[in-house]
């Protein structure tokens, strides 16, 4: 089960899990909006160059977290997400891809993965489930980005596969938590995305709450994703849920629909070990 517990370090708050840190395999952490030097309505710790932020704020930002995980900021490698459900298997020679800019990230990918220790997966997130994987047997890392669309595909189920396939994971080692994102309280959608959820999901019910004669419902991606990773093969005691919305904690978090799309990212880290 496990917990996602608030630190501050040098000012910058952040999460860690405790089932990760456990393992005393990984440095990590999940950001929040706490200890940056942007402006305005990226205020403060924003990770995302695709914001409208400055690109000096956001890279000193960058640094200040890598430094605060005692990460090396070139050993970050970065994906250009696109909600949808490529994974990319990355390894030492991607240590720096999308680290100081956008153009160098890899393309079109919302899930990477990898055994190398000394290279940081990033992703990035304002409202969408950010999900961080560890198999503390094959020592083994993944970090995806899962908004609805991603949560229709099951990019964290595949994800899981693509652990399994490229470096003989076993489902029940694996550990896997749920980060900050808009929670079943703020997250109202229509019908075109309750149909692809009801298409998708034989359990969509538990996660769903209709309204409004049914042309409305209130979405808990949290619990979706967590039904994803139980049909993946995961154990339920390996699944931690931070259960943190970040519309109803704006002054510690960004959330898209908060302000609106005005905003910054915040961003997960996970890095093996040497
Ligand atoms: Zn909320």
């Amino acid at each position: 089960m496990g917990s996602f517990d608030l630190t501050e370090k040098n000012g910058i708050k952040y999460f860690t899990i405790s089932s990760f840190a456990e393992t005393g395999l990984v440095k990590h952490g999940f950001s929040t909006r706490i200890g940056g030097v942007s402006q305005g309505s990226f205020h403060s710790l924003n990770l995302g160059f695709h914001t409208g932020d400055s690109w000096e704020s956001v890279k000193e930002n960058r640094k200040l977290f890598v430094e605060t995980l005692e990460i090396t900021i070139n050993n970050l490698v970065a994906a250009n997400q696109v909600h949808k459900d490529n994974i990319y298997v990355a390894g030492v020679k991607d240590r720096g891809k999308g680290a100081l800019s956008q153009d160098t990230s890899i393309p079109e990918t919302d899930a990477l993965i990898t055994r190398d220790p000394e290279v940081a997966l990033i992703a990035f997130f304002a409202d969408c489930v950010p999900i961080m994987f560890l198999d503390p047997v094959q020592k083994v890392i993944a970090i995806a980005h899962a908004g609805w669309k991603g949560t229709v595909l099951k990019i964290a189920k595949k994800t899981v596969e693509k652990m399994a396939e490229e470096f003989g994971c076993q489902r029940e080692n694996i550990l896997a938590a749920i980060g900050p994102s808009i929670g079943p309280c703020h997250y109202e959608v229509d019908i075109p995305v309750i149909a692809k959820f009801q298409e998708n999901f034989n359990r969509w019910e538990s996660f769903i709450q209709l309204k409004d004669k049914g042309l409305k419902g209130q979405l808990n991606l949290w619990e979706a994703n967590r039904i994803t990773l139980l049909e993946a093969g995961l154990l339920y005691e390996h699944i931690t849920v931070a259960e943190v919305c970040t519309f109803c904690n704006p002054h510690l978090l960004y959330s898209y629909r908060y302000d609106n799309g005005n905003t910054g990212r915040l961003a997960g880290i996970i890095m093996l070990k040497d």
